[in-house]
C-alpha cells in the first residue's frame, strides 16, 4: 500500500487528516473516516474519550499513539514528526472533531509548517445521546432551534453565552462537558423560568457497547438521579421542550409530510 508507506527525504510531508470517531461505538465512524485509518501510516488519537477499538480499522504496521498524557505542542510535534514518513497520518477525535476538540490550535501550526490537512467530520455524543433515547431535537410548533454549549468550567464562558441567557430561548439545550456541573445547570433553567418538572435527559457514555447509561428525570430530581447511577463523566445533558414526546397524546403535524403541503418533490393531495 503506497500511502503507508515511508516516505524519504526528498518526498514531500504527508497529509494529516482530523476525523471525527464519532461517539464511542467504533461502528459509527464515517466509511470515510474508517477508509482512511485503514490507510493510515500513524494514528494519535484521544485515548480518554476513544474507545480504543476505533483504531481497529489500522492496518498491522501502523503507528498508533494515545494522547492522553501528552500536551498540545507534544501532539503537534508528533503529527509534524509522522507526516515527514507517512503520506497518509491520522488525528482522530471523539464524536465530531469541530466541537470542543482544539481543532484550530491544533491546525495552525500545521499550517505554518506547511503540512496539509483536512477533516472528516463524525457524529457528535449531542446526536448519540438523542438517538440512544429515541428523542428528537427539534418538533413542529414546539421547537425549531438547538443550542450546544457547555457550562464554564476552566475555560470561561464568553459574555452572552452563560448558561441562564442561552436557557430563554426555551429551545433544546445540549450541555457538554457539565456532568460534575449539574447543579450550575439546575440553577441557570431555573433562573430562566424552567419549570421544576421540565424533563431532563442524561446520557453517559451514549452508544458505547455495554455501557452505555440513559437517566430520565426532571429539573428537580435529576441531580438526584445522575447521583444513584454514579454518573461522573463522559455524558451529555439535554434539556428540551420535546423530550418525551414519543408519548404525549398530541402533536403538531410535521408540514413536511402533511398531505396539504406541497413542496419540490411532492404536490399537495387533491383530498387535503
Ligand atoms: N467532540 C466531542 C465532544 C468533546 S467534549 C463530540 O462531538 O461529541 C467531551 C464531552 O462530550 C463530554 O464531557 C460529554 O459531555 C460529551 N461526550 C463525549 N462522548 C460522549 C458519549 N459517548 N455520550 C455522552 N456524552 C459524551
Amino acid at each position: 500500500m503506497t500511502d503507508s508507506s515511508s516516505g524519504s527525504d526528498a518526498s514531500p510531508p504527508g497529509k494529516i487528516w482530523f476525523v471525527g470517531a464519532g461517539p464511542g461505538d467504533p461502528d459509527l465512524i464515517t466509511v470515510k473516516g474508517r477508509d482512511l485509518l485503514r490507510r493510515a501510516g500513524a494514528i494519535l488519537y484521544a485515548g480518554s474519550l476513544v474507545d480504543r477499538a476505533a483504531t481497529r480499522y489500522a492496518p498491522p504496521d501502523c503507528e498508533i499513539r494515545d494522547s492522553k498524557d501528552m500536551t498540545l505542542e507534544e501532539m503537534v510535534d508528533w503529527l509534524c514528526e509522522r507526516a515527514g514518513r507517512h503520506a497518509l497520518v491520522v488525528r482522530l477525535q471523539t464524536g465530531d472533531p469541530a466541537l470542543y476538540g482544539t481543532l484550530i490550535e491544533m491546525t495552525r501550526p500545521l499550517t505554518a509548517a506547511g503540512i496539509d490537512w483536512a477533516v472528516v467530520p463524525g457524529v457528535s455524543s449531542a446526536m448519540a445521546s438523542m438517538a440512544a433515547a429515541g428523542e428528537t431535537m427539534t418538533l413542529p410548533e414546539v421547537t425549531q432551534t438547538v443550542i450546544l454549549t457547555r457550562t464554564a468550567g476552566r475555560t470561561p464562558m464568553p459574555e452572552g453565552e452563560d448558561l441562564e441567557s442561552l436557557a430563554a430561548h426555551h429551545c433544546t439545550l445540549c450541555v457538554y462537558l457539565s456532568a460534575t456541573l449539574i447543579d450550575e445547570v439546575q440553577r441557570a433553567l431555573r433562573a430562566a423560568g424552567w419549570r421544576d418538572d421540565a424533563p431532563i435527559l442524561v446520557v453517559q457514555k451514549a452508544s458505547w457497547p455495554d455501557e452505555e447509561k440513559i437517566v430520565r428525570g426532571t429539573l428537580s430530581d435529576i441531580k438526584q438521579k445522575c447521583r444513584d447511577e454514579k454518573i461522573g463523566s463522559q455524558a451529555m445533558i439535554v434539556a428540551s421542550p420535546t423530550l418525551g414526546s414519543a408519548e404525549w397524546e398530541t402533536l403538531a403535524r410535521s408540514k413536511l409530510y402533511d398531505p396539504a403541503f406541497s413542496h419540490r418533490y411532492r404536490r399537495a393531495s387533491e383530498a387535503a
